[in-house]
């Protein structure tokens, strides 16, 4: 196998995202299906690379956000249902039918574009509904005319419609219930149309977990698929799949009043050591944990220290006195063996844990663990 060519790398562990899904199914029970989300890279840990991680877990379909986001993962998997969430503007429908997408759909418009394409390919594009229950986002407006214009979507011949979702914004239990009751009204009417739908859905991660009473025929968890809490529920426990680490580059000592890193905006209050770290603000770490981040080396914090530069960072390593050039770093994990956890990270920066995640960067080699094992390394700029 190849050598990671960087010292600052994104571990992420297959078994954990296995671990986690089954955990999810084992919850949900077989009748609610799973859209796993793998937007944004996989919130940063890499589509393409646990795409078959997840499939194999038991996932029923990936869902992106974007056109692009599926057609990284149909150029390479060829039979994977995968869903975009999000808008498809017209001129690009096109690739949408051609490479066999499900597309999210809220405008009779679209439904007869995609209808039209269907005829032309000899196909039968799959859609998902969007209805809008108060997110304010994407959707048909919970209204009568939408109604009809579903009905009228639903006597296209050459489209299916495979899935209907709305999405909840979560800002309590009652906007949640009328969210929820906005939805499985139209849903009745609908049905009473006699239009059955095979999917319908509204939980992501947290309503997934914490709402047992919504999840419908599918859920689409992102966050809780690579171990990411932010539900209540304290007996669901998962595993974290990510790992953010380098090693040192540099050891120097400085002495008491000595500046570091931009503008001095740091200086040393007794003599010191320093470390410099080769991660900073364009591998996707805040630039703003100046000063409140603090690394693992050798199971001992080392705090950040100084403006983080855009491509290292310094910690003070005075207290670490064994630490020499090479040694690995943990710049974050889960929180055990006393690292910093995605949580604190997040809150440090005032941002929450998807941010922090999927803002890592093209730079950063993803290393792929299984059976504790590396089995893959991916390295966007050098072997894509
Ligand atoms: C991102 C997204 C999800 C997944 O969100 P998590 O909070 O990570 O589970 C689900 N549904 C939609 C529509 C999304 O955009």
């Amino acid at each position: 196998m190849q050598k990671v060519l960087r010292d600052t790398f994104l571990e992420v562990n297959l078994d954990n995202i296995e671990y986690n899904i089954k955990k999810i199914k084992e919850m949900i029970g077989k009748d609610v299906a799973i859209a796993a989300v793998l937007k944004a890279n996989a919130y940063g840990q890499g589509a393409v690379d646990i795409a078959p991680t997840v499939i194999e877990s038991g996932a029923d379909i990936i869902a992106v956000a974007a056109l692009t986001e599926a057609l990284e993962l149909r150029r390479i998997y060829k039979d994977y249902n995968i869903l975009i969430m999000g808008y498809t503007s017209n001129s690009n429908l096109e690739y949408v039918v051609e490479n066999n997408i499900i597309q999210t759909i809220f405008s009779y418009e679209q439904a007869e574009i995609l209808n039209k394409l269907g005829s032309k390919y000899n196909k039968k594009p799959k859609v998902h509904i969007k209805y809008d229950t108060g997110f304010n986002r994407l959707g048909f407006k919970d209204c009568s005319k939408s109604i009809d214009e579903i009905i009228k979507i639903s006597k296209l011949k050459n489209i299916e419609i495979e899935g209907m979702f709305s999405h909840f914004a979560l800002k309590d239990q009652q906007t949640n219930k009328e969210q929820y009751d906005k939805f499985l009204k139209v849903l009745n009417k609908l049905e009473n149309e006699g239009i059955n739908i095979k999917y319908k859905h509204i939980c992501d991660s947290i309503a997934g977990v914490d709402y047992p009473q919504y999840r419908l025929d599918m859920i689409r968890p992102g966050a809780i698929i690579y171990g990411l809490k932010s539900y209540k529920n304290n007996n669901f426990k998962l595993k974290q799949s990510m790992t953010f680490k380098t090693r040192i580059s540099y050891i120097k000592k400085i002495q008491i009043g000595e500046g570091v890193s931009y503008d001095y905006l740091w200086e040393a209050k007794r003599d010191s050591v320093v470390a410099t770290l080769p991660f900073g603000y364009a591998d996707g770490y805040p630039r703003n944990m100046r000063d409140k981040g603090k690394v693992t080396i050798n199971g001992k914090q080392a705090p950040i220290i100084g403006v983080i530069c855009m491509d290292q960072c310094m910690v003070d390593i005075t207290d670490i006195p064994e630490a020499k050039v090479g040694d690995e770093v943990i710049i974050y994990s889960d929180g055990n063996n006393n690292t910093m956890s995605v949580q604190q990270i997040s809150e440090l920066a005032e941002t929450n844990k998807n941010e922090i995640v999927s803002r890592i960067t093209r730079r950063t080699p993803r290393v792929y663990i299984k059976d504790g094992k590396v089995v893959k390394i991916r390295d966007y700029l050098v072997n894509n």
